[in-house]
């Protein structure tokens, strides 16, 4: 049986990991200085202190973070992150994760992320509402349709972000539903975006399979983490012939050679109070375990750090896919390199969500309503592109694809900020 207790705990700073890359970029395009640190640096930082009364009639109070860390190449946009570890360098490291994301997939977006601490499972709709609701109130001069847009995140979902939607309309006296996206399809919500980071991350897996001359046909996958990223991932690839062979969450960590059907595994988790503990036809097995298997292509699609320095001689997959945002430190990078791994990194991997979270915030602002064929169709052209991209300039500069990713986006970055 998992416990939580044995995690993996090597303690690395996300932001750091997020400034090595950078500044390797900023090596191979010769910034100086001081132009790194205003590339690097994050433009805003806001930590919030508010109150909620809880169901119990007890006030209990939080701490939130919104951190805007570029409005070079237009308005910020990144989502809210509900969980009880958030912190300030995280969400530092996200923020800047979300400029060079919407860069490299030309985006016309800059880079924000927030966050809560809170332990969301413990909360009832009730108290997460009053949250959401607090949080809104606080960032009212923050948040703006064609200032810094905000979207879903780790213990964040539709409810949530039309619940900041509604609050923020009712300030302004009229619905503003480009303020944030990621909400439902009655709340001004995209079709496809639920399921874009999933959808974009089997993308740019049978690009990236194509590339190491693989067929997806038979191909074994573990991905950790079920959540949006994780399941949607699942799904897209099972369809595609994939073998999943090994999936986890928070609760349990699942192996099955013969391969998981995915649309059971995924009816069982909602069942389940999005849990697979439980689930027959499979063995459990340790947490840390999932990282190291024996498979093709490794999913980590749950949180940062979780490929580091103390794991990554172990690691055997051929192909690892960065569904989460800085799965892997960056003391992991040299060993990563050396095993001959590929690695299509976050800032690419799942850069289908904030895509169409573009789709949704346009269609907002034009009053439109895309069908779901043009939505996966914009998406996937977006994608195509973007990994190509990536993968000459990864060949040009004979760097790994993450180096060649911010190279990408660092300078368009740095040419727009020239330009203003
Ligand atoms: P989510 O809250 O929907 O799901 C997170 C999943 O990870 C849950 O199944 C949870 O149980 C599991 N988990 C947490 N800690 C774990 C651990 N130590 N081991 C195994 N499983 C663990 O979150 P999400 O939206 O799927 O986000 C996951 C990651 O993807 C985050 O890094 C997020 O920043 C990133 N991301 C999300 C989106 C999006 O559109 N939702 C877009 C881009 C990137």
């Amino acid at each position: 049986m998992t416990s939580i207790s044995k995690l993996p705990v090597d303690i690395v700073n996300p932001y750091e990991s997020m400034l090595e890359r950078f500044n390797i970029a900023a090596d191979i395009l010769g910034l100086d200085p001081e132009k790194r640190k205003r590339l690097s640096r994050p433009a805003k930082q806001i930590i919030l202190n508010f109150s909620i009364i809880m169901d119990s009639g007890e006030e209990r109070n939080f701490e939130g973070y919104r951190v805007i860390h570029s409005t070079v190449l237009g308005p910020s946009k990144g989502g809210i992150r509900f969980d009880k570890d958030v912190n300030l360098d995280e969400v530092k490291a996200l923020a800047a994760w979300m400029t060079w994301k919407s860069a490299v997939v030309g985006l016309p977006f800059g880079g924000a992320k927030g966050g809560i601490i809170c332990s969301p499972k413990t909360m009832s709709k009730t108290e997460l509402e009053k949250l959401t609701r607090a949080y809104t109130k606080a960032l009212i001069d923050t948040f703006g349709p064609n200032k810094d847009v905000p979207a879903p995140d780790m213990g964040t979902g539709a409810d949530e972000m039309g619940w900041l939607m509604d609050e923020y309309s009712q300030v302004h006296g009229k619905k503003i539903y480009a303020v944030v996206t990621g909400k439902h399809l009655d709340s001004g919500g995209s079709l496809g975006r639920t399921e874009a980071t999933g959808r974009g991350v089997s993308i740019v897996i049978l690009l990236a399979l194509k590339k190491l001359s693989m067929r997806p046909e038979g191909t074994t996958v573990a991905i950790q983490g079920f959540g949006n990223v994780g399941m949607h991932s699942a799904l897209f690839l099972f369809e595609k012939g994939l073998k999943i062979i090994a999936v986890s969450d928070i609760y349990e960590t699942l192996y099955n050679s013969n391969g998981f059907n995915i649309h059971h595994l995924i009816a069982y988790s909602k069942k389940n109070n999005n849990s697979l503990k439980g689930y027959p036809d499979a063995t459990p097995i340790e947490n840390s375990q999932l990282i190291t298997l024996e498979v093709d292509v490794l999913i980590p699609a749950a949180k940062e750090d979780v490929i580091t320095a103390g794991n990554v001689n172990d690691v055997k997959a051929k192909l690892i896919v960065e569904g989460a945002n800085g799965p892997t430190s960056a003391d992991a990078d040299e060993v990563i390199q050396q095993k001959g791994i590929l690695v299509v990194p976050d800032i690419l991997a799942n850069a289908g969500g904030v895509t169409v979270s573009y789709f949704e915030w346009l269609q907002n602002q034009l009053d439109e309503t895309w069908d779901v064929e043009k939505v996966n169709r914009m998406l996937e052209e977006i994608l195509d592109k973007s990994f190509a991209e990536v993968f000459d300039a990864s060949e040009k500069y004979k760097v790994p694809m993450r180096i060649a990713a911010y190279v990408i986006a660092v300078h368009r970055v740095d040419l727009a900020q020239q330009n203003k």
